[in-house]
């Protein structure tokens, strides 16, 4: 079954970390613990209609069908990504505490690991197969391809301009700057820190 709708995308990663770890089994093997653990707080934070799609290497990729009000929708994954973040770092904290007693390269730089979101909106095509759900178009490709940019800070939320149509305020937050996207062309996006997210509606 395949159908068309408007979603926010959503990109969670972890990144540089299993990357340098190369060597020893041990710390490929907790390295790899310590992202899911990481990633599985990430993703259990959210809450309908935001959804985990799949695990991407030290990445989550999830989703939102904005119904009829996507400005709402994006006003509430806004609000779910501040949370995760939160979650992040609490549970990062929590794995170091647990984890003190190996001194593997994975294990004694727990407390380096940082956290960067990735947020697009856009009509995507959503294909139920074998019962995996798979997400596909543009707007998806175009949200992996960010993942490649100059931003230098190593914690942050990269919002594209659809999103910022849809959230006015972040005229307001960060700064701007774009991502030369491979088939695509340049991307302009909006980067802050998560601090400056909204907080969810009490
Ligand atoms: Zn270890």
């Amino acid at each position: 079954m395949i159908r068309l709708a408007h979603a926010q995308l959503v990109i969670a990663d972890i990144s540089g970390y299993t990357d340098f770890i190369v060597n020893r089994s041990v710390s490929l093997l907790h390295a790899e613990q310590i992202v899911s653990d990481l990633l599985g707080a990430v993703a259990s934070n959210s809450r309908h209609p935001l959804t985990l799609n799949k695990f991407e290497g030290d990445a989550a990729l999830l989703f939102a069908e904005s119904g009829d009000d996507p400005a709402a929708a994006a006003a509430d994954v806004l609000a779910q990504l501040r949370a995760m973040f939160d979650a992040f770092a609490a549970t990062r904290e929590a794995i170091a505490a647990q984890r003190t007693g190996c001194n593997c390269d994975a294990c004694t730089n727990i407390h380096g690991l940082r956290l960067k979101a990735f947020m697009h909106c856009g009509q995507i095509a959503i294909k139920q197969l074998h019962g995996f759900v798979e997400l596909a178009g543009e707007d998806v490709i175009v949200l992996h391809r960010l993942l490649k940019n100059q931003v230098r800070e190593r914690e942050y939320v990269l919002l594209t301009a659809p999103v910022c149509a849809l959230w006015p305020a972040a005229a307001v937050e960060g700064y701007a700057g774009s991502a030369d996207c491979e088939g695509v062309g340049q991307v302009p996006f909006r980067v802050l820190t998560p601090d400056r997210l909204p907080r969810a509606a009490a």
